[in-house]
């Protein structure tokens, strides 16, 4: 059988032969945990991005969606906590291309230090027994002595550097010292660059003075700072939530499994403002209807599950993810977090702008303590795909790839398909695929055996193939292909688009979430 792994890696050259999902700018060897979603992969996010825009804004008529800018002005990220965190040096190792934190090298290089001291005291303890002083051979033992004053250099430069912020010193401490890579066993170092998980850029000439601006890491800060426009343009009672779908970056240091992490993903984030104090019943309601929304896709039950925080972000009081069984294990698909009044908060003092509700029925005014439900699309698609995919053996030793996409979300829902190219087929298929473009995506193939064209159709994961024969200009019916169990039906050509609508429509995947 084959390994998770080798499964992993048919799915990856599966994505690309079919038009999902293509290495970014490949001509030029791609870029770094960089993707682009061809013809086919296009369309399934937007199906997956439509089912939960209308599953948050439709099915909870409390929550409005908004569509904010990328970049925001700079000081957002200093409310948010994002400028000073993630600040860390890193260092490369050029043979073995595995890359450090300055920092941490430093660390382990004091630590050793420490580590002939401590091992100095051990033997010396064991060799005087009862008449041992430690205190005083501490402080005259010459090994300890030199020892020590070797690690208090070494340790008040790095602190210096640290504080001064000199990247310099850092890369020279790490040369000074002959520091080492574990893998390579080589002293070829890059130099030592600051890192933030944060993409800048500037906004404006530098005539006009320059701003430095981030690309956002997150979309929710563009819900906070639009809370007030959005409750007072749309007369929002609290509680209700604001819905957002958009681009997110961030600098991973180690990005790897295919889309599962990348630098430049989307999220589909939706903040609720709440009173304080009722937040953990709304924690509890989003948790259960988020797992009904996966849950709703088919794709198996048992493949979910939630796992909740250990350790708590300083802002949150609670949280929990919703974890999706990977090729590679269980993994964040979505994050669930009681964020309090953290956010709103904090944007009020950067601002010095009143970003209070006031509350009616309660005739008083209070920062809105909020629950936040944030979702990775290409993660998403990534589950989907990945639960989708099977190498399946046929009857008689053949066999297919067929990707079973839940109907409602495949890129194709309909095949049609002439059996041969002449007699008058085209045409009648022309005919028929005119009528039903209008409500399903249709593709129409006429090249190849019959046979050649149902399995492309099942490689993409096209629910329906419509087969136009001889028998449909005598009788107006055509035989319907279902993608699962390769069975065929002789239907009549009027009551094609009720059986396609059947599978395919989203309302009915919506209708088991309002249950
Ligand atoms: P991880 O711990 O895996 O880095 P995270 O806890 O930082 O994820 P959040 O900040 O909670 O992630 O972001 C919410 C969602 O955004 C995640 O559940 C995930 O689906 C998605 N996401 C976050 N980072 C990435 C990334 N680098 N590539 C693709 N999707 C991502």
């Amino acid at each position: 059988m084959a390994s998770q792994e080798d499964i992993f890696k048919k799915l990856i050259a599966h994505c690309k032969e079919y038009g999902f999902v293509f290495p970014s700018s490949e001509i030029y060897d791609g870029l770094a945990a960089v993707y682009d979603y061809g013809q086919m992969g296009a369309e399934l996010k937007n199906n997956i991005k439509r089912y939960w825009w209308e599953a948050m804004t439709l099915l909870n008529d409390n929550v409005v969606g908004i569509d904010a800018a990328i970049f925001m002005h700079p000081t957002t990220w200093k409310a948010s906590g994002h400028v000073d965190a993630f600040n860390d040096p890193l260092i490369d190792n050029r043979d073995s291309k595995k890359r450090y934190r300055a920092d941490v090298l430093i660390e382990e290089l004091v630590a050793k230090f420490d580590d002939k001291i401590e091992k100095e005291v051990e033997k010396a303890a064991k060799r005087f027994g009862e008449k041992f002083d430690e205190d005083l051979f501490r402080q005259t033992n010459p090994r300890i002595v030199e020892n020590r004053e070797k690690r208090d250099t070494l340790h008040a430069r790095f602190a210096k550097a640290l504080n001064d912020n000199d990247l310099d010193e850092l890369k020279q401490i790490i040369v000074d010292y002959e520091v080492v890579c574990p893998v390579s066993g080589t002293k070829n170092w890059t130099d030592v660059r600051q890192f933030n998980l944060m993409f800048a850029t500037e906004i404006g000439s530098t005539a006009d003075g320059a701003m430095k601006i981030y690309l956002r890491p997150e979309t929710a800060q563009g819900i906070f700072v639009n809370f007030l426009n959005v409750q007072k343009t749309g007369r929002m009672k609290v509680p209700f939530g604001i819905a957002q779908i958009g681009k997110a970056f961030r600098n991973e240091i180690v990005a790897r499994q295919f889309i599962f992490r990348m630098r430049e993903f989307e999220q589909m984030e939706m903040q609720f403002f709440v009173r304080p104090g009722e937040e953990m019943k709304w924690f509890e309601y989003w948790k259960q209807f988020r797992l009904k929304w996966h849950k709703a896709l088919g794709l198996g039950d048992h493949k979910y599950r939630f796992h909740d925080h250990d350790k708590l972000a300083h802002y949150a009081n609670a949280a929990t993810d919703i974890e999706f069984e990977m090729p590679f294990g269980f993994k964040e698909v979505e994050g669930i977090h009681s964020r309090t009044d953290f956010d709103l908060s904090s944007h009020e003092k950067f601002s010095g702008r009143n970003i209070k509700y006031f509350d009616p029925e309660l005739n008083e005014s209070y920062v809105p303590y909020v629950i936040e439900t944030s979702i990775g699309v290409d993660r998403t698609f990534l589950s989907i795909v990945a639960a989708s995919y099977e190498e399946q053996a046929l009857e008689g030793g053949d066999s297919r790839v067929v990707l079973h996409l839940p109907p409602v979300l495949a890129p194709v829902k309909v095949a049609v398909l002439p059996l041969v190219k002449k007699d008058g087929l085209p045409e009648k298929a022309r005919e028929i695929m005119n009528e039903l473009k209008f409500d399903f995506k249709t593709v129409y193939d006429e090249k190849d055996s019959i046979g050649k064209r149902y399995r492309r159709q099942d490689a993409i994961g096209t629910p329906f193939c419509i087969t136009i024969d001889h028998q449909t200009l005598d009788d107006q019916t055509v035989t319907v292909r279902n993608r699962d169990t390769m069975e065929q039906q002789r239907v009549k050509i009027a009551e094609i688009y009720k059986l396609i609508d059947k599978e395919v429509n989203l309302r009915n995947v919506l209708k088991k979430l309002g249950e």
